[in-house]
């Protein structure tokens, strides 16, 4: 008899609620929106984190099949600073000081943060908006807001009026009153209550902001929450499925984000349903904040001999919504299983390609029905009777992963097929396979040497070296003339030669990963 086996329920916490809860996708399609960086520096090994965390996520939605459109902004405008309503805007403080452009300071700090996401393994989103290719959207909405009633105007600004949103704060769990009045501590001229916020930031009189358009407020920028209800709702429609930030977007961005969707929707239904949200990593145990002055980053990492995987590794070693302390002892712990891993997987492969649960399941002989669960093995079944220990180790991972995103019980799950000497060899590839599939460790390809050695330049030929150095003139050139597709295909080039470029004032460098 042909048992029917299904895999397990992927189960989420769902920050709405604080709870586990079974997730169902309510489309065809899950959209997926991750709150992005504010381009204005170098993003921190913290803020790493975040898209990561998404990124297992992804992976975890086409382990289960389930299609998934992403969605990840890149905030370029409207980010005050100290997150506030009014002042200067991040951007235009950081170009100021650097004496470039907000333009050149966004576009920087954007292919910063890309590479380093390409170091780490994750999954490039479906779409990256720029917050400044949308302001006629957001003012579109803002009006929408205002013909409802639910704002205000001030000579700051237009601003949202929070006591006309009946479930604010309910994803932050805040005593509405309490949290109305006693949360916000900057003091804006006429703001009714202390929870409202800013939909556009008026440019202050005599003061001409870098950043500019008119709107019916007059000149001026959205503001920061804006961008967000907006881009994703242009880019996944009215509603989707899952919003993910960093925990801190938990107690503000994302409450002002939900009252300014709702009241533009009023649809009586929930905006988002599942909000997921990844803890902070700690350094020092302090939030290691780029206005702390820590900005500890990947490229460190990589200077002081690390491979990028092995921060993606002490990463995936906690779960997301744990904080985690970095220390470098931690780190050499991550590169030292890291390499052990490469070591142990290096003889397995080349291994099979496996993205879902179906097709794990099916390399291991047990037949799949057309919606991906498996039902039960047949006598055709071509997977020897001892792959039934590496079904079973499949059945773990899917079981870890489910059970909201359980990296560091996956990691182990993959460790204990690693030392079973009850696992056939090839059932072991397809468990490293799949276990890798979930975790983007690069198991298929990483390099034992790689780990630990790095080639400096001083390894090269000579005509390697001439190479490189042609390639990044010609990317020179490339930026200069604004042709940015030429440019980024330069730096794939380089990226598949090891080079790893970094833009200084003075001109590129570059080294070997
Ligand atoms: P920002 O570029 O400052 O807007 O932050 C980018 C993302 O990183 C946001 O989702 C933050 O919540 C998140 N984040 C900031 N600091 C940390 C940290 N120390 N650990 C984890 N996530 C962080
Ligand atoms: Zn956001």
């Amino acid at each position: 008899m042909l048992a029917r086996v299904t895999g397990h329920q992927l189960r989420l916490f769902n920050s709405l609620g604080r709870r586990i809860e079974n997730f169902a996708p309510s489309a065809d399609v899950v959209g997926l929106y991750s709150c992005g960086p504010t381009v204005y520096s170098y993003q921190h090994l913290g803020n790493m984190r975040p898209y990561v965390f998404a990124d297992t996520l992804r992976r975890a939605l086409r382990w289960k099949g389930i299609p998934a459109r992403q969605v990840v902004n890149i905030t370029d405008v409207g980010h005050a600073v100290a997150d506030s309503d009014t002042g200067e805007d991040k951007l235009e403080v950081a170009a100021a000081k650097e004496r470039r452009s907000v333009e050149e300071i966004a576009e920087f700090y954007t292919q910063d943060w890309l590479q380093a996401l390409a170091a780490l393994n994750v999954q490039p989103a479906d779409v990256y908006p720029r917050a400044s290719a949308y302001v006629d959207q957001m003012i579109e909405f803002a009006k929408v807001l205002e013909d409802k009633g639910c704002t205000y105007q001030l000579p700051s600004g237009l601003y949202f009026d929070t006591s006309k949103s009946p479930g604010y704060g309910t994803l932050a769990m805040m005593d509405i009153a309490g949290q109305r009045e006693g949360t916000r501590v900057e003091i804006v001229e006429g703001r009714k209550h202390k929870s409202d916020f800013a939909l556009w930031r008026a440019e202050e009189p005599g003061a001409r902001r870098v950043m500019r358009w008119n709107s019916p407020w007059g000149w001026g920028a959205p503001g920061w929450h804006l961008e967000c209800s907006v881009m994703s709702m242009t880019l996944l429609g009215d509603h989707f499925d899952i919003h993910t930030g960093g925990i801190d977007h938990r107690e503000l961005h994302h409450v002002n984000e939900i009252a300014q969707s709702e009241a533009y929707l009023e649809d009586g239904r929930p905006w988002v349903p599942y909000w997921l949200h990844n803890e902070f990593i700690l350094l020092d145990a302090q939030k290691i904040a780029k206005s702390a002055g820590h900005t500890l980053r990947l490229a460190d990492l990589v200077e002081m001999g690390y491979h990028p995987m092995a921060y993606r590794l002490f990463l995936l070693g906690g779960h997301y919504r744990s904080q985690l302390d970095f220390t470098t002892a931690a780190m050499d712990a991550a590169q030292v299983t890291l390499r052990r891993l490469a070591i142990r997987v290096a003889p397995l492969r080349p291994l099979p390609q496996v993205e879902t649960l179906a097709a794990a399941r099916s390399l291991l002989g047990v037949p799949v029905d057309a919606t991906g669960a498996a039902v039960g093995r047949d006598a055709s079944a071509r997977a020897a009777a001892d792959d039934n220990t590496a079904i079973a180790y499949v059945d773990a991972i899917d079981a870890a992963i489910a059970g909201d995103l359980a990296t560091p019980k996956l990691l182990a799950t993959l460790q204990d097929a690693l030392r079973d000497p009850n696992v056939t060899p090839d059932g072991l590839k397809v468990v490293v396979a799949a276990a890798d599939a979930l975790l983007g460790l690069r198991l298929s390809e990483l390099k034992p040497a790689e780990v630990d050695q790095r080639r400096t330049a001083d390894d090269l030929a000579p005509e390697e070296r001439e190479e490189i150095e042609r390639l990044i003139a010609e990317r020179t050139q490339a930026r200069m003339e604004k042709n940015w597709p030429r440019a980024d295909e330069i730096r794939a080039e380089l990226d598949a030669l090891g080079v790893q470029v970094t833009d200084t004032p003075t001109g590129p460098t570059w080294q070997l990963r």
